[in-house]
């Protein structure tokens, strides 16, 4: 069979990227483990609130439908300063309805994602490859890859989905920077006596932050923990009483009692920047370039727009029967995500750090910022804005309508 592209890694990213290059008419083998049903895999806790532009991709590729019973809308966004600082800092509220948007967007369990995409995937696809691949050979014309139990994939162009630590990466020759921030997080989802109303609520305090976010049922919230590592690891060792307490203890009371607490599993914050996003006949696309810290819900959303983005290069080529793996289109496809993916990894990387600091003119600067925003209306829907799209054009899948 000759295969256009070969799509290496079955999380979020890679699953999209594989029906958006099948949805443009690409011959597509999609090489990566296959998920096991949501109900048996508790371990991924992680759920990805998805701006209005990655929802509007999930519909341009027919998977929106299903997921939508298992979406909670994403209406406001509550920001606290929880510090014992000398400037603490004013509440700030972020409504969709500012923007005149029924949601900022929906907030969804990594592996409900994981399923519903595989599925359509499964369908999409020219070849299907449930295992891992060993190898990747890049020659001037093709990449060869070996998977696991034998099979050889020949294909023109391969799309590196295949998380941190990707092996088309180290391949294609591509160096990555990696900053660790001594901290990790819990990620977990609970019950609890008031309703969330739709509203996601960050409680930040110096040297962590508790995120909570809605679930469909409007007495669920998804939340994220970030501490110190030890201090993960101790809330980690905790068993589902004393965890409830410490997590009704940080809320101060947010949300009312804290009622019952789901599977935790705890993730390393990191931030990873591959120096470029694509190399000879490979592009890298989620994870396998980027990795930013879980604030601000910007991780999946900006390996969505990779995905889409890498559709509209290969479509641009498809159109002229052009090669999708050549030097061309990839240098294209770089040139298209760079500007946002540098904006989103150190942005995210300098909120961090501020939200880490002690060094009080940075807390007053916070305190001065916050008040900022309260006072302007126009300067909260800019914040709103830029937090949400990208500064660069949408690419095609993701505008309104495109479906
Ligand atoms: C606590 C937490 C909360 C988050 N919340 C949000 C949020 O609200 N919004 C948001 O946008 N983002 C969020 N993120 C980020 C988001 O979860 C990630 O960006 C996203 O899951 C990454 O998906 P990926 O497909 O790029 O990588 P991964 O999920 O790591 O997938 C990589 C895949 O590649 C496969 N693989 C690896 N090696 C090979 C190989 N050799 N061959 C074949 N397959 C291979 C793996 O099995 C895996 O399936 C959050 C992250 C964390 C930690």
């Amino acid at each position: 069979m000759d295969i256009d592209i070969a799509v290496v890694g079955t999380g979020p990213t890679g699953l999209a990227t594989a029906l958006a290059l099948a949805h443009g008419g690409s011959c597509i083998a999609l090489i990566g483990p296959a998920p096991l049903p949501h109900r048996k895999q508790p371990l991924d806790t992680r759920t990805a609130a998805l701006f209005e532009s990655s929802v509007d991709m999930l519909k341009a590729l027919g998977v929106w439908e299903v997921t939508l019973p298992h979406a909670a809308p994403l209406k406001a966004i509550r920001i606290i300063d929880a510090s014992a600082s000398l400037f603490r800092a004013p509440d700030v509220e972020f409504r969709a309805s500012e923007l005149d948007l029924d949601a900022f967007g929906y907030n969804i369990a990594n592996s409900v994602l994981v399923e519903v995409l595989y599925a359509k995937a499964a369908h999409s696809v020219a070849a299907l490859y449930p295992a891992n691949v060993e190898r990747v050979e890049l020659t001037p014309s093709h990449a060869r890859l070996s998977v696991a139990q034998g099979a050889q994939i020949c294909a023109r162009l391969v799309a590196g989905a295949d998380g941190r630590n990707s092996i088309c990466r180290k391949a294609a020759g591509i160096a990555a920077s990696e900053h660790a921030y001594g901290q990790a997080a819990i990620a977990t989802s609970f019950t609890h006596r008031a309703p969330h109303r739709g509203v996601s609520i960050e409680l930040h305090r110096q040297g962590g932050s508790v995120t909570t976010v809605p679930l469909t049922d409007p007495a669920a919230s998804s939340v994220i923990w970030i501490d110190d590592t030890e201090e993960i690891q101790a809330l980690m060792q905790l068993d589902a009483e004393g965890f409830m307490a410490a997590l009704q203890d940080r809320l101060e009371g947010f949300l009312g009692q804290v009622e019952e607490t789901g599977a935790r599993a705890q993730f390393p914050i990191a931030r990873l920047a591959a120096e470029t996003l694509a190399g000879h006949r490979t592009a890298l696309v989620g994870e396998a370039a980027h990795i930013l810290p879980p604030i601000g819900a910007q991780g999946l959303n900006l390996g969505l727009r990779d995905a889409a983005t890498l559709a509209d290069c290969v479509g641009e080529a498809r159109k002229h029967g052009g090669d999708p793996g050549s030097d061309d289109v990839l240098s294209t496809y770089d040139r298209a995500r760079k500007v946002d993916v540098l904006t989103r990894t150190y942005g995210i990387d300098l909120l961090s750090h501020s939200l880490l600091s002690g060094f009080l003119p940075l807390q007053a600067a916070r305190g001065i910022v916050s008040h900022g925003l309260n006072a302007s209306p126009p300067l909260r829907r800019l914040v709103m804005r830029i937090g949400m799209m990208p500064p660069t054009e949408l690419p095609s899948l993701m505008r309104p309508g495109a479906h």
